[in-house]
């Protein structure tokens, strides 16, 4: 027998205590093969004056087990508090968030009872990098950030996820028809990762058209890679379509450290009664012995876990007419997945790790093969111009263009200027709303090197008139292709 795996868990808050106890049961039933070590995350540690909701030295157990089975918290309300996922995600570097979607009909009802799929959402980038600002009276920004190797990490975790649990398919959905640099990379990248794995099909879908055709057939898809925001809001939509959010299970996986727990909350309106559904915290358990390395004791709980919920042994807010007798409390639902270890479902499909490679760190896997992304040889760079914004109230754009165009310094000349992306000086349209925002595109002529120095020249030369410079984004060339889009929709 191999030595135990330090993991460490942390109860939550709600009736996290309440589910993760039922967990715990079930996995020492089983034989799994773990050292549990507890943190205390959540509302107390908030109220103790901890704003992330977790103190300090609990990132030492982290760090040391590199594995965390999690249960739900309660952010408390009121302001200055961090969320504690985004916290735990962003500094550990949890790159992947894998939600399996599966329908359980007829035990749990659904309008889909044949969806099975995998949802991998970028968990790092994206408009969740929180650099935001206001720029002027009127206008606010968020950043949007993809970067080459966060697309690549996410797009072989998705394929060799894929790969390791026997999936057919991987569907990309992004919004590329509009975000063509950002959302291109992403589609770009999965284009270029693609033939790696000729047995696996692949599509790319626009993800208007995907979330639509998700919510109507999610039976046609299989895996889903996508960026941050999309993969939240299609995660959250598919576990709803499975009958149940009670049932769903989530991993956050990075090279590091893993995470996992129920996509549920604290669920206060019934903490402490003892009735809560440990099922998602249970999967997502199962999720965490797969990666840990130990796919058979994950096989056996899985099974035993569908064998029960087949039996018509539900938790309250499942109970229905397929259920046997009394609706079963946490720790009694807990002891009848138990008393079916070593048994398999008859109706629904059973689950098979026997096979699955487990997690990197510990063995070869999905993680090892995203971990290392090879970084490029830096391109040929070229400064060819500069977007300079303005805030600039209660002007039209061809007297602030008459400003500009006095004011530029050689080699720079203003080429254009557009209110919201819209192109409005040379040959704007009277009709189109402006607000109090420009972006003032200067460029040099063709084949004249632009310097660092050219730009500061040109932003002392507008500030010194009274110019309120906001920002400036550099236009720059990539081993010669542009860098930068040309305008709304080009
Ligand atoms: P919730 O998921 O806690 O509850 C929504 C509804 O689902 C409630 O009626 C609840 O009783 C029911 N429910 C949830 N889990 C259940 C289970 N395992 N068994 C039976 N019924 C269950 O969502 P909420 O009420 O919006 O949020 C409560 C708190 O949880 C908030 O403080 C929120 O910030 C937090 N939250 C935490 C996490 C997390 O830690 N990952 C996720 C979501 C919400």
């Amino acid at each position: 027998m191999s030595e135990l795996v330090p993991i460490t868990v942390a109860r939550g808050d709600g009736i996290g205590p309440e589910i993760m106890d039922a967990t715990l049961r079930v996995l020492q039933a089983a034989g799994a093969r773990i050292a549990p070590e507890f943190i205390d995350i959540g509302e107390q540690q908030y109220l103790a004056g901890h704003s992330s909701g977790i103190a300090p030295e609990a990132w030492d157990s982290l760090r040391r087990t590199r594995v965390l089975l999690k249960g739900p918290i309660t952010t408390p309300q009121g302001g200055g508090y961090k969320s504690l996922n985004v916290t735990i995600r962003k500094t550990l570097g949890l790159y992947a968030n894998v939600r399996p979607c599966v329908s359980y009909a007829p035990f749990v009802r659904t309008l889909h009872p044949k969806m099975n799929l995998v949802i991998i959402r970028e968990n790092e980038e994206d408009l969740y990098a929180g650099i935001e600002h206001r720029q002027t009276d009127e206008v606010y920004q968020c950043l949007k950030l993809i970067t080459r190797p966060g697309c690549e990490r996410i797009v072989r975790y998705a394929f060799e996820y894929a790969r390791a649990h026997g999936r057919r398919k991987v569907t990309c959905m992004t919004k590329d028809n509009i975000m063509k640099m950002t959302d291109g990379l992403f589609h770009r990248v999965f284009d270029e990762i693609a033939p790696q794995y000729p047995e696996i099909e692949t599509e790319h879908l626009i993800i208007d058209i995907g979330a639509a055709r998700l919510a109507t057939r999610p039976e046609r898809f299989d895996v889903i890679v996508t960026p941050n925001l999309y993969g939240d809001i299609l995660s959250d939509i598919a576990a709803e379509l499975t009958g149940s959010v009670g049932l769903a299970p989530s991993a956050n996986i990075g090279d590091h450290v893993a995470m996992f727990e129920a996509i549920h909350g604290s669920a206060p309106d019934i903490a402490g009664k003892g009735i809560a559904n440990p099922s998602g915290l249970l999967l997502a358990a199962v999720m965490m012995l797969v990666h840990i390395g130990q796919p058979a004791v994950a096989e056996t709980i899985h099974n035993a876990w569908l064998r029960t919920i087949e039996d018509g042994v539900h938790t309250a807010e499942l109970h229905g007419t397929l259920s046997i007798g009394r609706p079963f409390g946490s720790m009694d639902f807990a002891d009848a997945v138990i008393e079916r270890l070593g048994q398999r479902p008859e109706q629904l499909a059973p689950v098979q790790y026997g096979t699955t490679p487990s997690a990197p760190g510990r063995a070869a896997g999905p993680r090892s093969a995203a971990a290392n992304v090879p970084r490029r040889a830096p391109a040929a760079k070229a400064l060819v111009g500069v977007d300079v914004f303005v805030h600039a109230a209660g002007v039209s754009a061809d007297f602030l263009a008459g400003q500009l165009v006095a004011l530029a310094v050689p080699p720079l000349g203003l080429q254009m200027i557009t209110n919201r992306g819209v192109k409005v000086w040379p040959g704007g349209f009277p009709e189109t709303f402006c607000t109090d925002h420009w972006r003032c595109r200067f460029v040099a002529a063709e084949a004249t090197p632009v310097t660092h120095a050219d730009i500061i020249a040109l932003l002392q030369a507008l500030v010194a008139r009274g110019i309120d410079v906001i920002k400036t984004e550099n236009l720059c060339t990539f081993d010669g292709e542009r860098g930068f889009a040309l305008g709304q929709g080009q």
